[in-house]
């Protein structure tokens, strides 16, 4: 089956289902499970890891895994990636971190559900802002670190927007196992997110540059120096994120819903959603797939820009790369650099772009791209209305919304936003959203075309005197 061409025998006496395998069709050249590297050898696509399922222990239904939450006292199914470990069975149960990542909640909410124009009930929240590091990003890191620990890595890299370092850090952190190497651009990175990457010891570089632009150095020093690369180019990554999917399952009772909406950035998330209900699909575990909605911001909307206005498809792998590459060309020669609030999405040449086409063909997926605006009034809704989110992630509401509009969702479709990061990461958005203070706003927000924080929730200002105090309560109360 494997015609790896560096198969290591030392690890053959584990029975390993696991192979990685380049996503293009006309090459479909395999790797072992066990071997490290972010592209194809032959023709240099990206890889997935395929397992051979015939030779799995994988459960006849979906709920056969609510026993295993029923053994939460063991970390690996207490963790709500590693209670799916069947689904994505490319280690050994020995082998696997675990920081107790994916302990996440399905909110339905009514409010939010008004905003964008669901009937009451339809509307839910999956807020993966709950993880230890506070983003999505827990979900994949697990799993990629457990693959860097598989392959003895005594250091590993990122270029992050700061969701991604913080993950690595935190892994690295609380499992000692091995140093992480972040690379950030300068000046982008919120704090909530940087402070978390120097207080868990992350070696962090910034560089004078743009995520896209710390993405190729993380590339070629991780090359050089032979360090464990985490980025979303890494394969495993993406299997750990398709617990995200069969959690949301879970919480329905293995119902599927009608839509899933996600913000898109370098199309980690979205691509292994569609991985996700491809294999439950093959495996004869669901007979429906939900709809995929990836919502990119204005300021960064390549994916947009790509299969919504230049026709770019999956095309069963024929993926026609002349648009792509014209696309990129303009980006080049006018110096366009992506701009937006949601700091986690601010990415132009997204890594995962193939593998996110296949995910919205295997989906019968749309893109949207929202503004700033529409971003922040929608965070402000979540957090009117729910837990609150960073705006990355509010850009799935906001997207849930123009999708609703547009007829595209029915008001009566069961309707899953996924919220990627945590109130807290990116607390100087909220404040300028509310506050008062006119040029903090126009400094944070207003440069980005930002006009009225029109639900607002603006503090009072009142004398120190008791009078006063009690007068504003029952004005406001
Ligand atoms: C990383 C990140 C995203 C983007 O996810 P992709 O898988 O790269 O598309 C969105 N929101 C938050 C909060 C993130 O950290
Ligand atoms: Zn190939």
């Amino acid at each position: 089956m494997l015609q790896s061409a560096n198969s290591n025998l030392a690890s053959s006496k584990r029975l390993d289902i696991a192979f990685q395998q380049c996503i293009n069709p006309a090459c479909a050249a395999t790797y072992e499970a066990r071997s490290v590297r972010t592209s194809c050898d032959r023709c240099g696509d990206l890889l997935d890891i395929l397992y051979e399922w015939d030779r799995a222990e994988v459960p006849k239904q979906m709920n056969e895994f609510e026993a295993m939450w029923g053994r939460r006292y063991d970390p690996v199914r207490f963790s709500g990636v590693w209670r799916f470990h069947e689904l994505l069975p490319f280690c050994g149960q020995d082998e696997i971190v675990t920081v107790g990542e994916g302990q996440t909640l399905l909110q339905q909410t009514d409010s939010v559900g008004k905003f964008v124009g669901m009937n009451a009930g339809k509307l839910h929240l999956q807020y993966e802002g709950m993880n230890p590091s506070g983003s999505f990003k827990d979900n994949g890191m697990c799993a990629a670190f457990t693959h860097a620990c598989m392959m003895n890595a005594k250091r590993a890299a990122c270029a992050s927007t700061g969701n991604t370092s913080a993950s690595l850090a935190l892994y690295c952190s609380a499992t000692k196992k091995m140093k992480a190497v972040i690379f950030i651009g300068s000046g982008k990175i919120s704090y909530g997110k940087l402070s978390q990457a120097l207080d868990y010891g992350a070696l962090t570089v910034q560089i004078a540059g743009d995520f896209d632009d710390a993405m190729i150095r993380v590339k070629q020093i991780s090359d050089e120096l032979g360090i464990y690369l985490v980025n979303s180019v890494n394969p495993f990554r993406l299997e750990g994120q398709k617990t995200i999917m069969f959690r949301i399952m879970e919480a329905l009772r293995w119902e599927i819903p009608d839509w899933i909406v996600v913000p898109g950035g370098n199309l980690g998330n979205s691509s292994a959603f569609g991985k996700a209900f491809a294999e439950l699909k093959q495996l004869g575990l669901i007979d429906r797939i939900p709809r995929l909605a990836v919502i990119n911001a204005r300021g960064a909307d390549t994916l947009y820009e790509l299969f919504e206005r230049r026709g770019v498809r999956w095309n069963g792998g024929q993926v026609d790369m002349d648009p792509i590459r014209q696309y990129y060309d303009e980006l080049d020669r006018t110096g366009a650099k992506a701009d937006t609030i949601a700091s986690a999405i601010e990415i132009n040449r997204p890594v995962n772009l193939k593998k996110c086409l296949r995910a919205l063909e295997g989906m019968d997926g749309v893109v949207r791209q929202v503004s700033d605006q529409e971003i922040l009034d929608a965070k402000a809704q979540v957090g009117a209305g729910g837990f609150g989110c960073e705006p990355a992630s509010a850009a799935s509401v906001a997207g849930a919304k123009m999708l609703r509009r547009e007829g595209v969702i029915a008001p009566s479709d069961r309707v899953v936003c996924v919220l990627t990061g945590h109130e807290l990461k990116d607390p100087t958005a909220t404040v300028a959203y509310h506050s008062a203070d006119q040029e903090m706003f126009n400094k944070v927000l207003g440069s980005r075309g930002v006009k009225k924080a029109s639900h607002a929730n603006r503090a009072i200002a009142v004398p120190n005197e008791l009078d006063d105090i009690i007068k504003a309560i029952q004005l406001y109360s």
